[in-house]
């Protein structure tokens, strides 16, 4: 036999039929996998084994042979499959916002809704803080402070001064997170100032001249030095809401999960019905308005969500 017995590993970066396996001793090693491994992404846990002698022609270093069960899954619509993993094992999403772009609840609660379904912890990181004037301070202060109220972890930081980075620094301890928004909140900003220099990610595709870095850039599995992993990659930051059922989109928003099936009438849309719980509790202010409405709007919007299914070029 040309293999040494079997070691656990976790696939750090993915590429066509090849993969890099990270072992319990740091030590990276580029495999294939078997031919009975349906998926495997990055932060798959993997039973491989390492070939007694490297195969120098290949370049390759071993087999990966089983994948452990996930705990979690990002994925992205596929022309083929509907929707395709990208990474495997997250457990946190940190929704970057900022204000510049301006800052938008709407896109923040849809992030949640996304991260909800697929129950992954968010923390919404404020990013850009030394942008903030007065006005807007006072605009967003009621809006985040809603968002603590409902249990979510709100950072605020600014990657031009550094300042709030501590938090987010432990924040990321024990955990493997991803950075997802907006283009233009600042994701390859904040991860490169926790990096170190000779690890700095690229930034969005819209930033960057070249083309069809979309399919070419794999999700990397990044050890930060202060503890804790990122995965990153352009496909990863794309994150989004896809299709969901409105009673799951109800489910995805904490405060309205609870008054599941509470209304009066069992098909009820939350709208304007009477005898609707949701309507109710908005009316007596236990129930953000601003939420309501961007709830409304997740419903509404959602067939369009649909994943688009694109013929590869
Ligand atoms: P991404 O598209 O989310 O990865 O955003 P980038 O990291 O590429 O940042 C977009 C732009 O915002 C760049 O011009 C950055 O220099 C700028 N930027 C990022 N973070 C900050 C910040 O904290 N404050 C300010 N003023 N600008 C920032």
């Amino acid at each position: 036999d040309q293999l040494d017995t079997p070691q656990t590993g976790v696939i750090v970066s993915r590429f066509g039929q090849h993969c890099d396996v990270e072992s319990e001793d740091g030590k990276i090693r580029r495999c294939n996998s078997r031919r009975t491994i349906e998926s495997l992404v990055t932060g798959d846990k993997v039973i491989w084994r390492a070939y007694k002698q490297a195969d120098e022609s290949s370049g390759l270093g071993g087999v990966v042979e089983v994948v452990q069960p996930r705990t979690s899954e990002l994925c992205r619509p596929d022309f083929y499959d509907g929707l395709k993993p990208v990474a495997a094992n997250i457990d946190q999403i940190l929704i970057v916002t900022s204000v510049l772009p301006a800052f938008s609840s709407q896109i923040i609660d849809r992030y949640l809704v996304a991260s909800e379904n697929i129950e992954i912890e968010p923390v919404i990181v404020l990013n850009k803080t030394d942008l903030l004037d007065d006005a807007t301070r006072q605009e967003i202060a009621p809006v985040l402070e809603n968002y603590r109220k409902l249990g979510y972890r709100v950072l605020e930081a600014s990657s031009l001064t550094f300042e709030g980075l501590e938090p987010i620094r432990t924040a990321l301890i024990d955990r493997i997170s991803v950075f997802v928004g907006q283009s233009g909140v600042g994701k390859s900003s904040l991860i490169n100032s926790l990096l170190p220099e000779a690890e700095e990610v690229i930034g969005d595709v819209s930033s960057n001249s070249g083309l069809g870095q979309h399919t070419t850039t794999a999700a990397k599995l990044l050890h930060l030095p202060g503890g804790g992993d990122l995965i990153d990659s352009p496909g990863v930051r794309e994150f989004a809401l896809w299709h969901l059922e409105p009673e799951r989109v109800t489910w995805c928003f904490r405060e309205l999960r609870e008054l599941i099936g509470g209304c009066r009438f069992r098909d009820c849309k939350h709208g304007d019905d009477p005898g609707c719980i949701i309507r109710e509790k908005v009316e007596l202010g236990e129930i953000s308005q601003l939420r309501y409405d961007n709830y409304h709007h997740i419903l509404t919007t959602m067939d369009s969500d649909k994943p688009k299914r694109q013929r590869p070029l």
